[in-house]
């Protein structure tokens, strides 16, 4: 990106400069190496004649190629993301189900999981019908 407003710059403050090809010659050593190997390569494939536009478009598809790999990994990190928290949250549900099978069986009065002297009906029963309900 800040090779892009370097060229952009360079380029329209030393437009005579194109001429001679100093500010290319500049430009390329402000290129990283491994871009700069890459512009070679391309220039050699394509041969392309080595000019300030040759290396600016270059730059810019290059540009163009990151804005898309970061659009790419951002979309492919969030999509892993929505896949997984459905995937973390069925493992709680499962843990929680695997909790509540060690839960005492339901009530025998009301079939709620809870103790008989717990539940509420059977403590509003009368000893009677607790006896016959037991
Ligand atoms: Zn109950």
């Amino acid at each position: 990106m800040l090779d892009i407003t370097v060229i952009n710059l360079e380029e329209e403050n030393h437009t005579e400069d194109l001429l001679d090809g100093s500010l290319y010659h500049i430009l390329l050593k402000k290129l990283p190496q491994s871009m700069l190997a890459r512009y070679n390569r391309k220039v050699n494939e394509q041969s392309l004649t080595e000019s300030v536009e040759t290396l600016r478009d270059f730059v810019n598809s290059k540009a163009e190629y990151a804005k898309r790999a970061n659009e790419t990994i951002y979309g492919l990190s969030s999509a892993v993301t929505d896949n997984g928290k459905p995937k973390g949250k069925s493992y709680f549900v499962k843990s929680g189900s695997d909790r509540s099978s060690t839960v005492e069986k339901a009530c025998r009065i009301c079939n709620e999981t809870h103790k008989v002297w717990n539940c509420e009906i059977f403590k509003s029963m009368k000893i009677e019908e607790r006896w016959t309900n037991m």
